[in-house]
């Protein structure tokens, strides 16, 4: 019998697949009559199609907030407090709208990411993971998850690169990257 139990889910590792990989979950649990938010700490430089679909889907069903902007400088003391400023807004427009409980499905898009390029406190971030309400699943995306994420999550996938066409100089293609 299925028992309903909210998972905390990270998909991470080196290889294509992460983002692609929540949008599939998030595909499957409209089609269970789930709520789905996803919320995108980097927006990248040009239009995903992901953003279009989920229109098609109705907004009620899976919703996508592209918060930040394409990151220029990152890291240590390059980081651009304007982004700094934007990452934060849209972890606690977030956290806001995971303790609300509208949601049956969260997706934190490259929040491994941020986390890792110290953008966000990794432990706080956790605490209000480990805090949300019962029965709400939870997707962490982005290389390099932190080892409290990994410590608290019930699911870990490592995405492993075994070939990518990026090394034979082809370029993202439309539909299958972006
Ligand atoms: P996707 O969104 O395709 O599932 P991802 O979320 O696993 O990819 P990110 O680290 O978010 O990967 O990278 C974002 C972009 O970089 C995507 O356009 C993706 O196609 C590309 N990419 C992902 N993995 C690789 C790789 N190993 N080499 C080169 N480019 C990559
Ligand atoms: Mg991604």
């Amino acid at each position: 019998m299925a028992e309903q139990k909210g998972l905390l889910i990270v998909y991470t590792g080196p290889g294509k697949g992460k983002t692609t990989c929540a949008l599939g979950t998030g595909f499957r649990a409209v089609g269970q009559g789930l709520r789905v938010l996803m919320v995108q700490f980097i927006k990248g430089s040009w239009h995903y199609g992901e953003l279009d679909a989920a229109e098609m889907l109705g907004t009620e069903h899976f919703e996508i907030r592209a918060m930040g902007r394409g990151f220029v400088k990152i890291g240590g003391a390059e980081t651009d407090p304007e982004d700094m400023r934007l990452c934060e807004e849209a972890w606690e427009f977030g956290r806001a709208q995971m303790q609300s409980g509208r949601y049956n499905l969260m997706i934190f898009d490259e929040i491994n990411y941020v986390i890792s390029y110290r953008m966000l406190e990794a432990e706080k971030v956790v605490a209000a993971l480990v805090a949300r309400p019962e029965g709400m699943h939870v997707i962490c995306t982005g290389r390099n998850a932190h080892p409290a994420l990994v410590e608290a999550a019930d699911l870990v996938t490592e995405m492993r690169e075994v070939k990518h066409p990026y090394t034979k100089g082809i370029l993202a293609q439309r539909g299958i990257d972006y």
